[in-house]
Protein backbone atom coordinates (compact mmCIF):
# COMPACT_ATOMS: atom_id res chain seq x y z
CA UNK A 1 0.00 0.00 0.00
CA UNK A 2 1.46 3.39 -0.92
CA UNK A 3 2.75 5.65 1.94
CA UNK A 4 0.59 8.29 0.96
CA UNK A 5 -2.60 6.23 1.74
CA UNK A 6 -1.28 4.63 5.06
CA UNK A 7 -3.82 5.59 7.71
CA UNK A 8 -2.78 8.31 10.93
CA UNK A 9 -0.91 5.89 13.57
CA UNK A 10 -3.14 4.45 15.93
CA UNK A 11 -4.98 3.50 13.48
CA UNK A 12 -3.15 -0.09 12.38
CA UNK A 13 -6.03 -2.14 12.16
CA UNK A 14 -7.56 0.12 9.34
CA UNK A 15 -4.43 -0.83 7.03
CA UNK A 16 -4.36 -4.27 7.60
CA UNK A 17 -8.17 -5.11 6.34
CA UNK A 18 -9.27 -1.53 4.56
CA UNK A 19 -8.96 -2.58 0.67
CA UNK A 20 -10.03 -5.85 -1.16
CA UNK A 21 -7.32 -4.68 -3.52
CA UNK A 22 -4.91 -3.30 -0.91
CA UNK A 23 -1.91 -5.43 -1.72
CA UNK A 24 -2.13 -4.24 -5.40
CA UNK A 25 0.79 -1.63 -5.23
CA UNK A 26 -0.81 1.12 -7.74
CA UNK A 27 2.35 3.33 -7.31
CA UNK A 28 4.01 0.78 -9.84
CA UNK A 29 4.45 3.21 -12.23
CA UNK A 30 5.65 0.69 -14.94
CA UNK A 31 2.18 -1.03 -14.46
CA UNK A 32 0.11 2.17 -14.73
CA UNK A 33 2.45 2.96 -17.74
CA UNK A 34 2.45 0.68 -20.25
CA UNK A 35 4.80 0.48 -23.54
CA UNK A 36 4.16 -2.08 -26.32
CA UNK A 37 7.94 -3.66 -24.48
CA UNK A 38 6.71 -3.72 -21.45
CA UNK A 39 5.13 -7.25 -20.93
CA UNK A 40 8.34 -9.09 -21.87
CA UNK A 41 10.19 -6.53 -19.08
CA UNK A 42 7.59 -7.40 -15.99
CA UNK A 43 9.15 -8.87 -13.78
CA UNK A 44 7.78 -11.72 -11.45
CA UNK A 45 6.41 -9.63 -8.99
CA UNK A 46 5.02 -8.01 -11.38
CA UNK A 47 3.23 -9.74 -13.05
CA UNK A 48 1.92 -11.72 -9.84
CA UNK A 49 0.54 -7.98 -9.00
CA UNK A 50 -0.73 -7.72 -12.46
CA UNK A 51 -2.53 -10.71 -12.16
CA UNK A 52 -3.57 -10.04 -8.78
CA UNK A 53 -5.26 -7.25 -10.70
CA UNK A 54 -7.20 -8.53 -13.19
CA UNK A 55 -8.76 -11.30 -10.42
CA UNK A 56 -9.39 -7.88 -8.24
CA UNK A 57 -10.73 -5.49 -10.77
CA UNK A 58 -12.88 -8.77 -13.15
CA UNK A 59 -10.76 -7.75 -15.96
CA UNK A 60 -11.14 -9.67 -18.99
CA UNK A 61 -8.69 -9.92 -21.69
CA UNK A 62 -8.91 -7.17 -23.57
CA UNK A 63 -6.56 -5.87 -20.36
CA UNK A 64 -3.85 -7.85 -22.11
CA UNK A 65 -4.41 -6.21 -25.58
CA UNK A 66 -4.21 -3.08 -24.16
CA UNK A 67 -1.03 -3.88 -22.32
CA UNK A 68 0.65 -3.98 -25.43
CA UNK A 69 -1.21 -1.64 -27.06
CA UNK A 70 0.81 1.83 -28.02
CA UNK A 71 -1.70 3.35 -25.16
CA UNK A 72 0.41 4.75 -22.70
CA UNK A 73 -2.51 5.99 -20.39
CA UNK A 74 -3.25 4.22 -17.84
CA UNK A 75 -5.06 0.78 -18.81
CA UNK A 76 -7.16 0.03 -15.52
CA UNK A 77 -8.89 3.46 -16.11
CA UNK A 78 -10.36 1.97 -19.57
CA UNK A 79 -11.38 -1.28 -17.91
CA UNK A 80 -12.43 0.58 -14.71
CA UNK A 81 -15.41 2.08 -17.10
CA UNK A 82 -15.72 -0.64 -19.35
CA UNK A 83 -16.64 -2.97 -16.34
CA UNK A 84 -19.36 -1.37 -14.78
CA UNK A 85 -18.88 -3.08 -11.28
CA UNK A 86 -18.59 -0.53 -8.99
CA UNK A 87 -18.65 -2.88 -6.23
CA UNK A 88 -15.22 -3.97 -7.26
CA UNK A 89 -14.34 -0.68 -5.93
CA UNK A 90 -16.07 -0.81 -2.62
CA UNK A 91 -13.61 -0.97 0.47
CA UNK A 92 -14.30 -4.31 2.55
CA UNK A 93 -15.80 -3.17 5.97
CA UNK A 94 -16.75 -7.33 7.22
CA UNK A 95 -14.15 -6.53 9.95
CA UNK A 96 -15.24 -3.39 11.58
CA UNK A 97 -18.48 -2.86 13.79
CA UNK A 98 -20.85 -1.10 11.83
CA UNK A 99 -21.71 1.17 14.48
CA UNK A 100 -17.96 2.21 13.87
CA UNK A 101 -18.71 3.10 10.41
CA UNK A 102 -22.50 4.94 11.04
CA UNK A 103 -21.45 6.77 14.63
CA UNK A 104 -20.08 10.21 14.49
CA UNK A 105 -23.29 11.65 13.53
CA UNK A 106 -22.17 14.32 16.57
CA UNK A 107 -19.62 16.68 15.70
CA UNK A 108 -17.27 15.32 18.03
CA UNK A 109 -16.97 12.16 16.81
CA UNK A 110 -16.83 12.71 13.07
CA UNK A 111 -15.37 14.42 10.32
CA UNK A 112 -15.92 16.33 7.35
CA UNK A 113 -13.91 16.11 4.25
CA UNK A 114 -13.06 18.95 1.58
CA UNK A 115 -11.14 17.62 -1.52
CA UNK A 116 -10.65 18.50 -5.48
CA UNK A 117 -9.57 16.80 -8.06
CA UNK A 118 -9.03 18.17 -11.43
CA UNK A 119 -8.28 15.32 -13.66
CA UNK A 120 -9.70 13.84 -17.48
CA UNK A 121 -12.54 11.68 -16.59
CA UNK A 122 -13.70 9.43 -19.85
CA UNK A 123 -16.99 7.91 -17.93
CA UNK A 124 -18.39 10.63 -15.42
CA UNK A 125 -21.63 8.41 -15.13
CA UNK A 126 -19.35 5.56 -13.96
CA UNK A 127 -17.48 7.86 -11.16
CA UNK A 128 -21.34 8.81 -10.73
CA UNK A 129 -22.75 5.25 -10.08
CA UNK A 130 -19.23 4.43 -7.72
CA UNK A 131 -18.90 6.92 -5.37
CA UNK A 132 -22.96 7.27 -4.83
CA UNK A 133 -22.02 3.17 -4.05
CA UNK A 134 -19.20 3.95 -1.97
CA UNK A 135 -20.64 6.74 0.35
CA UNK A 136 -23.94 4.94 1.13
CA UNK A 137 -21.53 1.74 1.84
CA UNK A 138 -19.74 4.19 4.52
CA UNK A 139 -23.02 5.93 5.50
CA UNK A 140 -21.22 8.79 4.33
CA UNK A 141 -23.29 12.02 3.17
CA UNK A 142 -22.61 15.84 1.52
CA UNK A 143 -22.24 16.54 -1.62
CA UNK A 144 -20.35 15.59 -4.73
CA UNK A 145 -19.96 16.94 -8.33
CA UNK A 146 -18.39 15.06 -11.08
CA UNK A 147 -17.63 15.85 -14.53
CA UNK A 148 -15.35 15.49 -17.35
CA UNK A 149 -12.45 17.30 -15.81
CA UNK A 150 -12.94 16.00 -12.64
CA UNK A 151 -14.21 15.72 -8.79
CA UNK A 152 -15.12 17.67 -6.59
CA UNK A 153 -16.43 16.32 -2.98
CA UNK A 154 -17.26 17.17 0.48
CA UNK A 155 -18.61 14.29 2.78
CA UNK A 156 -19.46 13.29 6.50
CA UNK A 157 -19.25 10.72 8.48
CA UNK A 158 -17.04 9.27 11.19
CA UNK A 159 -13.55 9.26 11.41
CA UNK A 160 -13.42 5.30 10.41
CA UNK A 161 -15.88 6.18 6.88
CA UNK A 162 -13.93 9.36 5.85
CA UNK A 163 -10.75 7.33 6.24
CA UNK A 164 -11.55 4.98 4.40
CA UNK A 165 -13.08 6.82 2.23
CA UNK A 166 -9.55 8.89 1.58
CA UNK A 167 -7.62 5.18 1.42
CA UNK A 168 -10.31 4.66 -1.28
CA UNK A 169 -9.82 7.54 -3.30
CA UNK A 170 -6.05 7.48 -3.38
CA UNK A 171 -5.72 3.78 -4.25
CA UNK A 172 -8.09 4.45 -7.65
CA UNK A 173 -6.29 4.17 -10.60
CA UNK A 174 -8.50 7.26 -11.74
CA UNK A 175 -6.83 9.54 -9.75
CA UNK A 176 -4.13 8.18 -7.49
CA UNK A 177 -1.43 10.04 -9.83
CA UNK A 178 -3.39 13.71 -9.50
CA UNK A 179 -4.45 12.90 -5.67
CA UNK A 180 -2.21 12.67 -2.38
CA UNK A 181 -3.35 12.70 1.26
CA UNK A 182 -2.49 16.65 1.84
CA UNK A 183 -5.27 17.12 -1.11
CA UNK A 184 -8.02 15.90 1.53
CA UNK A 185 -8.80 18.62 3.99
CA UNK A 186 -10.70 17.79 6.84
CA UNK A 187 -12.45 19.16 9.70
CA UNK A 188 -14.84 18.52 12.60
CA UNK A 189 -18.38 17.59 11.78
CA UNK A 190 -19.82 14.47 10.61
CA UNK A 191 -23.01 13.23 8.33
CA UNK A 192 -25.25 15.48 10.26
CA UNK A 193 -23.54 18.01 8.15
CA UNK A 194 -25.33 17.43 5.14
CA UNK A 195 -29.13 17.17 4.77
CA UNK A 196 -28.40 13.95 2.50
CA UNK A 197 -26.15 12.55 0.03
CA UNK A 198 -25.98 14.15 -3.31
CA UNK A 199 -23.92 12.69 -5.93
CA UNK A 200 -24.39 14.00 -9.59
CA UNK A 201 -22.95 14.31 -12.85
CA UNK A 202 -22.26 18.23 -14.05
CA UNK A 203 -20.12 19.86 -16.94
CA UNK A 204 -18.00 21.57 -14.45
CA UNK A 205 -16.83 20.90 -11.36
CA UNK A 206 -17.01 24.12 -9.76
CA UNK A 207 -20.12 26.22 -11.15
CA UNK A 208 -18.50 28.96 -13.18
CA UNK A 209 -20.90 28.80 -16.15
CA UNK A 210 -17.83 28.27 -19.04
CA UNK A 211 -17.81 25.16 -20.58
CA UNK A 212 -13.85 23.31 -19.26
CA UNK A 213 -13.52 23.42 -22.85
CA UNK A 214 -13.35 26.64 -23.30
CA UNK A 215 -10.97 27.34 -19.83
CA UNK A 216 -9.43 24.15 -18.72
CA UNK A 217 -7.86 23.76 -15.37
CA UNK A 218 -5.00 23.17 -17.40
CA UNK A 219 -3.95 26.50 -18.00
CA UNK A 220 -3.83 28.12 -13.80
CA UNK A 221 -2.37 31.11 -12.41
CA UNK A 222 0.96 30.08 -10.17
CA UNK A 223 0.24 27.77 -7.61
CA UNK A 224 1.73 29.45 -4.46
CA UNK A 225 1.89 27.06 -0.75
CA UNK A 226 0.65 28.26 2.21
CA UNK A 227 4.17 29.64 3.35
CA UNK A 228 4.95 31.03 -0.02
CA UNK A 229 1.90 33.00 0.17
CA UNK A 230 2.39 34.39 3.67
CA UNK A 231 5.26 35.90 2.30
CA UNK A 232 3.95 37.64 -0.79
CA UNK A 233 0.68 38.82 1.48
CA UNK A 234 3.33 40.11 4.01
CA UNK A 235 5.11 41.96 1.68
CA UNK A 236 1.79 43.62 0.07
CA UNK A 237 0.65 44.66 3.33
CA UNK A 238 4.02 46.30 4.22
CA UNK A 239 3.58 48.41 1.16
CA UNK A 240 3.22 52.16 2.29
CA UNK A 241 0.65 52.72 -0.14
CA UNK A 242 -1.05 49.72 -1.14
CA UNK A 243 -3.60 51.11 -3.48
CA UNK A 244 -0.93 51.84 -5.74
CA UNK A 245 1.05 49.01 -5.19
CA UNK A 246 1.45 46.67 -8.43
CA UNK A 247 -0.58 43.48 -6.25
CA UNK A 248 -4.02 42.64 -6.01
CA UNK A 249 -5.03 40.09 -3.37
CA UNK A 250 -8.16 39.01 -4.47
CA UNK A 251 -10.97 36.77 -2.59
CA UNK A 252 -12.75 35.42 -5.79
CA UNK A 253 -15.13 34.00 -3.28
CA UNK A 254 -18.88 35.22 -2.97
CA UNK A 255 -19.89 38.23 -0.74
CA UNK A 256 -21.33 36.37 2.28
CA UNK A 257 -18.47 34.23 2.52
CA UNK A 258 -15.21 36.96 2.55
CA UNK A 259 -17.88 38.73 4.87
CA UNK A 260 -17.29 36.71 7.62
CA UNK A 261 -13.55 36.04 6.92
CA UNK A 262 -11.09 37.26 4.69
CA UNK A 263 -7.15 38.34 4.17
CA UNK A 264 -6.36 41.87 5.45
CA UNK A 265 -5.94 43.71 2.69
CA UNK A 266 -7.89 41.74 0.08
CA UNK A 267 -10.07 42.78 -2.24
CA UNK A 268 -13.69 40.82 -1.88
CA UNK A 269 -16.10 41.25 -4.87
CA UNK A 270 -19.43 41.83 -4.04
CA UNK A 271 -20.74 39.00 -6.12
CA UNK A 272 -23.39 36.74 -4.76
CA UNK A 273 -22.48 33.39 -7.05
CA UNK A 274 -19.06 32.28 -8.71
CA UNK A 275 -20.52 31.70 -11.99
CA UNK A 276 -20.72 36.08 -11.73
CA UNK A 277 -16.71 36.05 -11.43
CA UNK A 278 -16.10 35.71 -15.22
CA UNK A 279 -18.27 39.05 -16.03
CA UNK A 280 -17.28 40.42 -13.11
CA UNK A 281 -13.44 40.31 -14.20
CA UNK A 282 -14.82 41.61 -17.66
CA UNK A 283 -16.12 44.35 -16.08
CA UNK A 284 -13.07 45.49 -14.11
CA UNK A 285 -10.12 44.51 -16.71
CA UNK A 286 -8.77 47.82 -15.87
CA UNK A 287 -8.48 46.97 -12.28
CA UNK A 288 -6.17 43.94 -12.94
CA UNK A 289 -3.80 46.04 -16.03
CA UNK A 290 -0.55 45.10 -14.88
CA UNK A 291 -0.86 43.69 -11.64
CA UNK A 292 0.56 40.51 -9.99
CA UNK A 293 -2.77 39.22 -8.60
CA UNK A 294 -2.69 37.11 -5.75
CA UNK A 295 -5.86 35.20 -5.74
CA UNK A 296 -7.38 32.83 -3.01
CA UNK A 297 -10.93 30.65 -2.27
CA UNK A 298 -11.89 28.57 0.04
CA UNK A 299 -10.33 25.28 -0.96
CA UNK A 300 -8.33 25.74 -3.51
CA UNK A 301 -10.71 24.65 -6.89
CA UNK A 302 -12.55 28.18 -7.45
CA UNK A 303 -9.09 29.43 -8.34
CA UNK A 304 -7.85 26.90 -10.34
CA UNK A 305 -10.22 27.91 -13.38
CA UNK A 306 -10.92 31.64 -12.12
CA UNK A 307 -7.39 31.80 -12.27
CA UNK A 308 -7.32 30.51 -15.88
CA UNK A 309 -9.87 32.92 -16.77
CA UNK A 310 -8.30 36.04 -15.84
CA UNK A 311 -4.75 34.91 -17.37
CA UNK A 312 -6.69 34.42 -20.76
CA UNK A 313 -7.55 37.98 -20.94
CA UNK A 314 -3.46 38.04 -20.98
CA UNK A 315 -3.99 42.01 -18.94
CA UNK A 316 -2.16 40.87 -15.52
CA UNK A 317 1.52 40.99 -15.24
CA UNK A 318 0.92 37.88 -13.34
CA UNK A 319 -1.99 35.28 -11.89
CA UNK A 320 -0.91 33.27 -8.39
CA UNK A 321 -3.19 30.95 -6.61
CA UNK A 322 -3.12 30.02 -3.21
CA UNK A 323 -2.77 25.91 -2.95
CA UNK A 324 -5.21 24.37 -0.79
CA UNK A 325 -7.24 27.64 -0.35
CA UNK A 326 -7.60 29.07 3.00
CA UNK A 327 -8.15 26.06 5.19
CA UNK A 328 -4.72 24.81 3.93
CA UNK A 329 -3.61 28.21 4.79
CA UNK A 330 -4.98 28.59 8.40
CA UNK A 331 -3.65 24.79 8.99
CA UNK A 332 -0.09 26.47 9.22
CA UNK A 333 -1.43 30.54 10.00
CA UNK A 334 -4.00 30.00 12.29
CA UNK A 335 -2.54 33.12 13.48
CA UNK A 336 -1.88 34.95 10.01
CA UNK A 337 -2.85 37.66 7.55
CA UNK A 338 -6.50 35.55 6.82
CA UNK A 339 -9.14 37.16 9.79
CA UNK A 340 -12.30 35.38 10.92
CA UNK A 341 -13.91 32.98 9.76
CA UNK A 342 -13.85 29.92 7.19
CA UNK A 343 -17.37 30.06 5.36
CA UNK A 344 -18.37 26.60 4.58
CA UNK A 345 -21.40 25.35 2.39
CA UNK A 346 -22.98 22.75 4.77
CA UNK A 347 -25.17 23.34 8.24
CA UNK A 348 -21.58 24.29 10.20
CA UNK A 349 -21.82 27.90 7.94
CA UNK A 350 -18.39 28.44 9.13
CA UNK A 351 -15.20 27.09 10.73
CA UNK A 352 -12.93 29.00 13.33
CA UNK A 353 -9.58 28.62 13.58
CA UNK A 354 -9.19 31.81 15.44
CA UNK A 355 -10.98 34.16 17.56
CA UNK A 356 -11.18 36.98 15.30
CA UNK A 357 -14.85 38.29 14.75
CA UNK A 358 -14.65 40.69 11.61
CA UNK A 359 -18.08 41.25 10.73
CA UNK A 360 -21.08 42.89 12.81
CA UNK A 361 -24.94 42.08 13.44
CA UNK A 362 -26.18 43.96 10.25
CA UNK A 363 -28.93 45.20 12.88
CA UNK A 364 -27.00 46.43 15.87
CA UNK A 365 -23.59 46.40 14.77
CA UNK A 366 -21.86 44.32 17.48
CA UNK A 367 -19.32 41.67 16.34
CA UNK A 368 -20.80 38.72 15.31
CA UNK A 369 -20.16 36.17 12.51
CA UNK A 370 -22.85 33.50 13.20
CA UNK A 371 -25.15 32.86 9.92
CA UNK A 372 -29.03 32.35 9.89
CA UNK A 373 -30.86 31.50 7.18
CA UNK A 374 -33.58 34.44 6.82
CA UNK A 375 -36.78 33.65 9.23
CA UNK A 376 -39.08 34.18 6.06
CA UNK A 377 -39.78 30.91 4.04
CA UNK A 378 -38.41 30.58 0.68
CA UNK A 379 -36.04 33.18 1.24
CA UNK A 380 -32.39 31.71 1.03
CA UNK A 381 -30.65 34.68 2.29
CA UNK A 382 -27.87 34.62 4.99
CA UNK A 383 -28.89 36.85 7.81
CA UNK A 384 -26.26 38.16 10.62
CA UNK A 385 -28.05 38.93 13.37
CA UNK A 386 -27.17 38.58 17.05
CA UNK A 387 -28.75 37.04 20.23
CA UNK A 388 -30.07 40.25 21.19
CA UNK A 389 -31.95 41.46 18.26
CA UNK A 390 -33.03 37.82 17.26
CA UNK A 391 -34.91 38.23 20.78
CA UNK A 392 -36.35 41.58 19.49
CA UNK A 393 -37.60 39.57 16.65
CA UNK A 394 -34.63 40.94 13.98
CA UNK A 395 -34.86 37.50 12.18
CA UNK A 396 -35.36 38.61 8.60
CA UNK A 397 -32.33 40.06 5.95
CA UNK A 398 -34.24 42.71 5.18
CA UNK A 399 -37.56 44.99 5.93
CA UNK A 400 -38.78 43.61 2.67
CA UNK A 401 -38.43 40.00 4.06
CA UNK A 402 -39.28 40.85 7.60
CA UNK A 403 -42.61 42.48 6.54
CA UNK A 404 -43.40 39.50 4.59
CA UNK A 405 -43.02 37.65 6.82
CA UNK A 406 -45.40 39.30 9.24
CA UNK A 407 -48.02 39.16 6.32
CA UNK A 408 -47.45 35.63 5.80
CA UNK A 409 -48.32 35.06 9.70
CA UNK A 410 -51.11 37.02 9.16
CA UNK A 411 -52.65 35.47 6.56
CA UNK A 412 -50.93 31.62 6.49
CA UNK A 413 -53.02 30.77 3.28
CA UNK A 414 -51.48 33.58 0.95
CA UNK A 415 -48.08 31.25 0.93
CA UNK A 416 -47.25 32.37 -2.92
CA UNK A 417 -44.66 35.06 -2.72
CA UNK A 418 -41.64 35.79 -4.66
CA UNK A 419 -38.36 34.88 -3.88
CA UNK A 420 -36.98 38.74 -3.81
CA UNK A 421 -36.65 41.08 -1.38
CA UNK A 422 -34.09 44.20 -0.94
CA UNK A 423 -30.80 42.33 -0.28
CA UNK A 424 -31.49 40.82 -4.01
CA UNK A 425 -32.76 44.24 -5.70
CA UNK A 426 -30.47 46.32 -4.09
CA UNK A 427 -27.29 44.32 -5.16
CA UNK A 428 -26.05 44.81 -8.89
CA UNK A 429 -25.56 41.33 -10.17
CA UNK A 430 -21.69 42.20 -11.59
CA UNK A 431 -20.83 45.14 -9.27
CA UNK A 432 -18.02 47.72 -11.06
CA UNK A 433 -14.86 48.75 -8.87
CA UNK A 434 -14.75 52.23 -9.94
CA UNK A 435 -11.96 53.49 -8.54
CA UNK A 436 -8.74 52.13 -7.35
CA UNK A 437 -8.51 55.11 -5.37
CA UNK A 438 -10.46 54.32 -2.18
CA UNK A 439 -8.61 52.26 0.29
CA UNK A 440 -7.77 48.53 -0.58
CA UNK A 441 -8.03 47.37 2.31
CA UNK A 442 -10.35 44.62 4.02
CA UNK A 443 -14.15 45.88 4.30
CA UNK A 444 -13.41 48.09 0.96
CA UNK A 445 -16.99 49.21 -0.36
CA UNK A 446 -18.74 45.87 0.26
CA UNK A 447 -17.94 44.84 3.70
CA UNK A 448 -18.31 48.22 5.17
CA UNK A 449 -19.18 48.32 9.16
CA UNK A 450 -22.96 48.99 9.61
CA UNK A 451 -23.76 47.17 6.35
CA UNK A 452 -27.33 46.47 5.42
CA UNK A 453 -29.01 43.49 6.54
CA UNK A 454 -28.47 40.41 4.69
CA UNK A 455 -26.08 41.85 2.60
ZN1 LIG B 1 -27.70 42.84 17.04
ZN1 LIG C 1 -35.03 37.17 3.49
ZN1 LIG D 1 -33.56 40.53 2.10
Amino acid sequence: MPSSTSPDQGDDDLEACVLRFSDLDLKDTSLMNPSSSLKAELDVSAKKKYSFAKKKLAVTSSTSKSLESTDKRNPFKEDLTRNQEVSTWLPDISCFNPDELISGQGNDEGEVLLYYCYCDLKDPDWVCAWQTALCQHLHLTGKVRIATEGINGTVGGSRLATRLYVSVMLSCPLFKDYLCKDDFKTSKGGACCFPELRVGVFEEIVPMGISPNKISYKKPGIHLSPGEFHKEVEKFLSQANQEESDTILLDCRNFYESKIGRFQGCLAPDIRKFSYFPSYVDENLELFKEKRVLMYCTGGIRCERGSAYLKTKGVCKEVFQLKGGIHKYLEEFPDGFYKGKLFVFDERYALSFNNDIVSECSYCGVPWDHYNLCSTPQCRQLVLTCPACQERGFTACCVTCQDKGNRQAASPAQSSFKEECECTARRPRVPRELSRRGPLTAGASPLKPGAQAGC
